[in-house]
């Protein structure tokens, strides 16, 4: 019997000075019905796993703390005089592996590394199974709901080294990863 907890994909939209070429056909559907010099903006898709379900006003009013705190630090993609800020948040999942940039992290209660590798393989085919099941074809492509990030290829498991580089050689630090990051934070993590 696995353990599954809430996972809600979390996404931030707003409105902001349109700093991209007005030429840009690309960006049109981010201008339409918007006043001349203004865009739709938002902050990509980010997963959050909970042991129990979440206190949305406060979830999302640590979003737009994060959100104003960090302005200055998005240098490539500057985003300047923003309003109308929406913070959407979904549920995406119940599971017991919550997906990560390029990794993926499962709470701490105790595992040991076996039962973490063997969890993770069973997750990885559980998510495949799924695709299969839940995909469809959408403008001719096939298209799955989850995305692996590459977990499906198992040479890819690592570990972070001790100053948290997850771009190490698995052979040196194998999985799991538990890291001093990851004990902060109560979980255990695969990188792939
Ligand atoms: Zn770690």
């Amino acid at each position: 019997m696995i353990k599954t907890y809430p996972i809600y994909s979390i996404r931030l939209s707003f409105i902001q000075d349109d700093l991209f070429d007005q030429k840009d056909k690309l960006y049109d559907k981010s201008r339409e019905g918007l006043p001349k010099g203004r865009m739709k903006n938002s902050l990509s898709y980010h997963y959050r796993m909970f042991r129990k379900r979440p206190d949305f006003i406060v979830l999302r009013q640590e979003y737009e703390k994060i959100f104003y705190q960090t302005l200055d630090s998005n240098k490539k993609y500057p985003i300047k005089n923003p309003t109308n800020l929406e913070i959407k948040i979904n549920l995406y999942d119940y599971e017991e592996w919550c997906p990560t940039w390029f990794s993926h992290l499962i709470f701490d209660n105790g595992q040991s590394d076996e039962e973490i590798l063997k969890s993770f393989a069973e997750y990885v085919w559980r998510i495949q199974r799924r695709n299969q099941d839940e995909g469809s074809y959408k403008n001719g492509y096939w298209n799955e709901p989850y995305c692996l990030m590459g977990a499906e290829d198992r040479w890819r498991w690592r570990a972070a080294s001790e100053n948290g580089d997850n771009n190490e050689d698995p052979d040196k630090y194998p999985p799991p990863c538990r890291c001093n990051g990851c004990k902060e934070r109560g979980v255990i993590v695969i990188n792939h």
